[in-house]
């Protein structure tokens, strides 16, 4: 069946402005584009776009798919906008939980309070008796109650971890503010999450994706709860069944090797196996961004590295022994040090690419020996509305021209993947270009933070549609609108490279469309 798509105007992305007036697909792919009165004579059936905009599938380059839809399904703090309303959040939430049961909520950042002020376990002894987590936007850091802190054994008298902090009073006594390592030990108690809920999760994640526009993501999901297989069952039981969605899978180290030696299959094309996922540092909301100058605001404070020199050369020489390239969190320039010595000792295997997530804090000589690799740069342009403008009081000025620097790693020749890392930040992608845009909140009244580094429209878009696709080995059928390329398509309502900066985020999704076959559609047009 030969489906003749018409009457919008559909972004080639192929080259700035060009555009085709309708095009043909068949089994998931499109197969001839054109003017519409050449193609109509091929085609079984049409498809009218009543003067809509049509776009590559939106992808996006990194993000925790699972975790988004636990996001949705949990309590989600990152609305609140002041410590009090933070609490009478918490107060309002299951009522019903059982002491025995963990009271979890996410997403909370204080810097979004006037005051600043981060709760302590005093603070949350008075909403329950059941043991409570609560984690910052970040997620490498969390609020615990007093019984969480009771059931990990955190005490007075326990000693931080070399890879995490236990924030303490004056007193020496748990705050109940845990960062990395300490947060960990603590999301350890949580019951391991059943196949059934990570099922719903990702069932819940992929339809608010599909409503957003998106058709694809690179996601960190395998080995987050600790171990492989329940995840992917998840995926499984929905991909390429009740939904599509295109999703290359990284593995977490901890479960890599088992995923190595175990025989594992996936529902190719649309679940793909990917590159294997550390952490080398945290992040910079938590201060624990690796730098290798001092924090501004913090002298005695560095970061912190999660883990040790030693262990990210036998990380990076594991995936090596198994023909992989790796994916590795890196937001502190230090961080981004230790991890480049690691990957030159152990080359890429010929032919993949090492992904190197986040990068915003760099140095000249860094950029340097990047561009010496093959390596891609996943970028999240929404950090810098979220993040700016309290960044500046963590790094020193000469640090500036390699912060954030999207324009300039465009400039360089990297392939930058664009992504929202959610659920750390709102997966949306027109948030996502906004952003790499304008740089600023839309309430902000100056010209963006870092101005020079802001991108072209062209170069926003294709960040996340041609760049995302190359990022994982696919820009040669995915990410554009050619012939043989997947049938991947975003339909909005506006025309991304003229509409005003005020319109921009009133964009709506109309339609979105995987491999031919329209995934969701918005029935007001
Ligand atoms: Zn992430």
């Amino acid at each position: 069946m030969k489906t003749l798509w018409h009457n919008g105007t559909f972004f080639t992305m192929k080259s700035e402005n060009d555009t085709v007036e309708a095009l043909l697909t068949e089994n998931g792919k499109i197969i001839n584009i054109g003017p519409y009165d050449l193609l109509k004579n091929e085609a079984d059936k049409e498809f009218n776009l009543n003067g809509t905009y049509l776009y590559p599938g939106f992808t996006d380059s990194h993000m925790h798919l699972i975790p988004h839809g636990e996001k949705l399904l949990r309590l989600d703090l990152s609305n609140a906008t002041s410590a009090d309303e933070l609490m009478s959040m918490l107060e309002n939430a299951y009522p019903d939980l059982p002491e025995s049961e963990w009271f979890i909520g996410e997403g909370w950042d204080e810097n979004n309070f006037p005051d600043k002020r981060i709760l302590t376990k005093h603070d949350l002894d008075h909403i329950t008796n059941s043991p409570m987590i609560l984690t910052r936007t970040c997620r490498h850091a969390a609020i615990v109650n007093s019984k969480a802190l009771e059931l990990a054994g955190i005490t007075k008298e326990t000693p931080d971890p070399d890879d995490g902090v236990i924030e303490r009073d004056e007193h020496g006594e748990p705050t109940g503010y845990v960062k990395e390592g300490s947060m960990h030990r603590i999301l350890e108690l949580i019951p391991d999450s059943t196949e059934e809920w990570l099922t719903k999760a990702l069932q819940v994640a992929i339809e608010d994706l599909h409503s957003l526009g998106l058709t694809g993501a690179v996601t960190d999901d395998l080995g987050y709860n600790e171990n492989y297989e329940a995840p992917l069952n998840a995926y499984k039981n929905i991909i390429g069944k009740s939904k599509n969605f295109r999703a290359h899978l990284m593995f977490r180290s901890n479960v890599f090797t088992n995923i190595m030696e175990d025989n594992v299959s996936y529902e190719e094309p649309w679940i793909t196996p990917g590159e294997m996922k550390f952490f080398i540092d945290g992040s910079l909301g938590g201060r624990t961004a690796l730098l290798s100058n001092p924090y501004l605001d913090d002298p005695n404070n560095y970061g912190t590295t999660v883990v040790s020199d030693e262990e990210i050369d036998e990380l990076v020489a594991t995936a090596r022994k198994y023909n992989q390239a790796v994916a590795i969190h890196m937001i502190g320039d230090k961080a981004v040090e230790k991890g480049l010595d690691a990957i030159e000792r152990h080359p890429v295997p010929k032919g993949k690419r090492d992904r190197l997530i986040h990068v915003n804090i760099l140095r000249d000589d860094l950029v340097k020996r990047m561009k010496k690799l093959p390596v891609v740069l996943d970028i999240q342009p929404t950090f810098v509305v979220s993040d700016f403008p309290w960044v500046l009081d963590c790094i020193t000025e000469d640090r500036l021209d390699w912060t954030y620097a999207w324009k300039r790693l465009i400039n360089e020749g990297f392939i930058c993947g664009g992504g929202s890392d959610a659920p750390i930040e709102d997966p949306n992608p027109i948030l996502g270009i906004y952003a790499a845009l304008f740089r600023k909140k839309p309430t902000d009244n100056h010209d963006g933070y870092l101005p020079k580094e802001k991108l072209s429209r062209f170069e926003a878009v294709h960040l996340f549609t041609s760049s995302n696709a190359s990022s994982i080995g696919k820009g040669n059928e995915r990410g554009k609108l050619d012939v043989g390329y997947d049938a991947d398509f975003t339909v909005l309502d506006k025309n991304l490279f003229q509409v005003s900066e005020k319109d921009m985020l009133n964009t709506k999704v109309v339609k979105t469309v995987i491999a031919g076959k329209v995934v969701y559609e918005n029935n007001n047009y």
